[in-house]
């Protein structure tokens, strides 16, 4: 406590104060956007590197109450990762993901994936598995369709609960990525324990290729190969520069996203261009 004088305690400085009720506000905002379903989805597109086909969506968050303030998922998803607000922003936007999937098959056919963001919140919540079982269920949804992405920093070392977490999703059928991959503690030899089916490279590994020494391999290659001795699917984001482009299309099969092809789509974009 900061002494302002006689018997005048005050618990938090200025700044601190500041912060925390900027948080109550932005927690407030998303209670009141779930309250009122008005959050937005919008759909990062991915495509093979190679032939450049679309494969899929990864379904982003968006909550237009608090976009005047340029708040984006970044800030507003780890408060709500602070409390169990998640969850329910982790439902809301699986179940309308699950709308948004039918409607798009009904309308075009559509084959491809949609990638979920689940926070290690949920992940590690039973409640979450049980919804989702019932979501998919509830929607006849084709969970070869559905890819969950789990960040690489909410999985420590050793981590059983998690890795128990994760083999039950995946027994829904559904498909596990490791989002930010590069990030967090996982080594190698630790992802034969998780049950997983793609790497997403993280976009830092992308940001570094102009780094690499000459003569020598860059980091986001070593991932790409280790990647393909454990079998698994590949995809690197934040591809930005024509140059970034021109680097993974070397590596063979791997599917990509970044702003070089497009921002995040509308669900509009997303109808008409299927
Ligand atoms: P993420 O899962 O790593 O998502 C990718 C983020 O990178 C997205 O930002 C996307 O718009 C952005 N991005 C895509 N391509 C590029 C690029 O080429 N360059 C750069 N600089 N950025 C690119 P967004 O939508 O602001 O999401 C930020 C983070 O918020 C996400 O990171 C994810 O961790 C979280 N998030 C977003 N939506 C959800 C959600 O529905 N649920 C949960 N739990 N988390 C979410
Ligand atoms: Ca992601
Ligand atoms: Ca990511
Ligand atoms: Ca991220």
């Amino acid at each position: 406590a900061k002494k302002l004088g006689k018997n005048n305690y005050k618990l938090f400085t200025p700044e601190i104060e500041d912060k925390i009720n900027n948080e109550l506000k932005i927690e407030n905002q998303l209670i009141e956007s779930l309250k009122n379903d008005q959050f937005v989805l919008v759909f990062m597109p991915a495509y093979t590197a190679q032939e450049k086909v679309l494969t899929g969506y990864e379904v982003l968050l968006r909550c237009p109450n608090l976009a005047n303030t340029s708040v984006g998922p970044d800030i507003f998803i780890p408060i709500a990762e602070k409390t169990d607000l998640i969850l329910m922003i982790d439902l809301w936007v699986t179940e309308n993901a699950f709308i948004k999937l039918k409607e798009l098959i009904n309308k075009t056919g559509f084959k491809g994936f949609f990638a979920i963001n689940v926070s290690s919140k949920s992940l590690r919540n039973d409640d979450f598995y049980v919804r989702l079982k019932a979501l998919i269920k509830e929607y006849d949804i084709d969970v070869t369709q559905i890819e969950l992405e789990i960040t690489e920093t909410c999985l420590m070392p050793d981590d059983y609960q998690a890795i128990e977490s994760l083999k039950q999703l995946k027994s829904l059928g559904v498909s596990i990525a490791i989002d930010d991959f590069g990030t967090g503690y996982t080594s190698f030899n630790q992802l034969v324990n998780y049950p997983l089916d793609t790497l997403k490279i993280d976009r830092s590994f992308v940001q570094s290729l102009g780094d690499t020494a000459a003569g020598k391999k860059p980091t986001l290659d070593i991932i790409y190969e280790l990647a393909k001795i454990y079998e698994l699917e590949v995809i690197i984001e934040g591809i930005e520069t024509k140059s970034d482009f021109e680097h993974v299309q070397k590596l063979p099969g791997v599917t990509v996203q970044g702003f070089y092809f497009t921002k995040p789509f509308q669900w509009e974009e997303v109808i008409s261009l299927n």
